[in-house]
């Protein structure tokens, strides 16, 4: 009896342990793009086509040309035309790549690991890549923070991209996917070979941050804070009770730390819609109304007369962002600014020089979000 219930429990671990494994993710690749052609090839691994119901094989290095025309997509393998399909699902093993290369439109070519499933509708062809969630961290990590990084830093941009990933799986419901591979969802760049990528990916994996009362944050971040971050409810409408203003000092000398911006006073009124006339361009008084200092990142200031609003004037002037002070000389105008991005939640800059001081991943996003936890994902939502 006692080595029945251990059988069937080592069964149900097993299980269990299978479904974790097979946790996986369905991305939206170039939506915004209308590709018409597009070819796969893999260098690496013999690939697996299964076009409706007909199986082949794409030996290492041949190609295959898929094409929308009107609602089917068109398949050429070197000189043989396969036919017109419904659906196209094309596989490679974990842990190897296929090349897709956008021929036309001409894009660069990526890589994408295990399966693409293609359609299309109205010439354009609709491509998905389900995957694990860890390969899918693994192409966010290339897409949202680059290479040569403290590690622990890559862990932490794993747990939040996981988080996000986790809080957002409907966002695209709608189109049959769970993400897009933009900044509307998170960058996601496809598949690429790089251990600290991979390891922190297997790290983070079933990792998640939860608020204080339990619930899955809003894993936000930017580049450069400029020394303070903003809460959430001085930039957009919601109040995020762990996306709070803090003094962050790690970010600062850093890259991003500081930048400049010129403007002629013309472009300058112009852009802002401020009344100006070309008569008042040596006016010192009309030049002398355009300075300011803004130490406490306030969020209206005053222009000439007017009240502007710190983030329509960084929309306007695509400025890095809507901290900065103004000055004014002669006909010309110099902005001076702090940090990049919105400011609101994890500094990207500011973690990797905590991440170089030695923090841990609890330490530094326990830094930038307040009343936070790191749990274990209890939940398996990434059935598909
Ligand atoms: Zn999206
Ligand atoms: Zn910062």
């Amino acid at each position: 009896m006692k080595f029945i219930l251990t059988l069937t429990f080592a069964i149900l671990i097993s299980i269990c342990f299978k479904v974790n494994a097979q946790q996986q993710i369905k991305i939206g690749l170039f939506r915004s793009s209308e590709l018409n052609i597009i070819e796969i090839k893999s260098s690496e691994e013999t690939i697996k086509v299964k076009a409706d119901n007909i199986f082949f094989s794409l030996p290492i290095n041949s190609t295959v040309l898929i094409s929308a025309i009107s609602n089917e997509v068109s398949i050429f393998t070197g000189n043989f035309n396969l036919g017109k399909f419904k659906k196209v699902e094309i596989e490679i093993r974990d842990n190897a790549g296929m090349t897709l290369k956008p021929v036309s439109p001409d894009y660069p070519e990526n890589k994408y690991t295990e399966i693409l499933l293609i359609c299309a509708k109205q010439s354009k062809l609709s491509i998905i890549n389900k995957l694990t969630t860890v390969n899918y961290i693994v192409g966010v990590l290339r897409g949202e923070i680059g290479y040569d990084k403290p590690f622990n830093c890559y862990v932490v941009m794993a747990i939040l991209a996981q988080t996000y990933a986790e809080g957002y799986l409907s966002r695209h419901r709608i189109d049959n996917f769970n993400l897009c591979d933009q900044t509307h969802c998170q960058v996601f760049k496809g598949y690429f070979k790089y251990a600290p990528y991979q390891q922190a990916a297997e790290l983070a994996k079933n990792k998640i941050v939860l608020d204080a009362n339990g619930n899955i944050i809003e894993g936000l971040f930017h580049s450069n804070c400029g020394g303070k971050t903003q809460n959430s409810e001085d930039v957009w409408r919601n109040d995020l009770s762990y996306c709070k203003s803090i003094d962050d000092s790690f970010c600062l000398n850093q890259k991003n730390s500081k930048w400049t911006k010129s403007f002629s006073i013309y472009d300058f009124c112009l852009k802002l819609n401020i009344p100006f006339n070309t008569a008042q361009t040596n006016d010192f008084d009309f030049c002398s109304k355009i300075q300011l200092k803004n130490e406490a990142r306030e969020k209206e200031i005053l222009i000439g007369n007017k009240t502007i609003n710190t983030i329509y004037v960084r929309t306007q002037l695509n400025l890095k962002s809507d901290w900065f002070d103004i000055s004014c000389t002669g006909d010309s105008v110099l902005i001076n600014g702090k940090g990049f991005g919105h400011g609101v939640g994890l500094c990207q800059e500011g973690a990797i020089e905590m991440a170089k001081q030695g923090c841990n991943e609890e330490e530094i996003i326990q830094y930038y979000f307040r009343n936070v936890v790191i749990n274990e994902r209890k939940k398996i939502l990434f059935n598909n």
